[in-house]
C-alpha cells in the first residue's frame, strides 16, 4: 500500500461495492458532495459535467465510468456501475503500478 497520507481524501480511499440502486444513489451523492466543496475534481476531461448530468434517484445510462482526483494530493478514484444489470459496480481508488514510466529508454 502506497498510498498517501492525504487527510482530504482518507475517506475515499476505500473500495466500495455497489449492490444496490440505493447505494448506487448513495455513491453519486457523496461524489457530488465532494466535487460540490472541491475535495474532488473530475478527471475524465472528454465527458465533462457527465456526473453532474445524472440524476440522483436515476433513471442513469445503462453504464457508467467516470475517474475524478483528490484536489490535493492527485489520487485517483473510479465509479463504475453497470446499471442496467442490477446497479452492479464499485467506487475504488486507482492504484497505478509504480516505476511503468518512470524510465523511458530511448530506442537505440
Ligand atoms: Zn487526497
Amino acid at each position: 500500500m502506497e498510498l498517501s497520507d492525504c487527510t482530504s481524501c482518507a475517506d475515499l480511499r476505500e473500495v466500495v461495492q455497489i449492490t444496490s440502486p440505493g447505494q448506487l444513489a448513495q455513491a453519486i451523492r457523496v461524489v457530488r458532495g465532494h466535487l460540490a466543496d472541491g475535495t474532488l475534481v473530475e478527471a475524465s476531461r472528454d465527458i465533462p459535467g457527465y456526473l453532474g448530468l445524472l440524476q440522483e434517484r436515476g433513471p442513469w445510462p445503462d453504464y457508467i465510468e467516470h475517474e475524478f482526483s483528490c484536489s490535493c494530493c492527485g489520487q485517483r478514484f473510479r465509479l463504475v456501475a453497470e446499471t442496467y444489470h442490477g446497479a452492479g459496480g464499485r467506487w475504488e481508488p486507482v492504484v497505478e503500478a509504480r516505476g511503468t514510466r518512470s524510465h523511458v529508454v530511448p530506442a537505440a
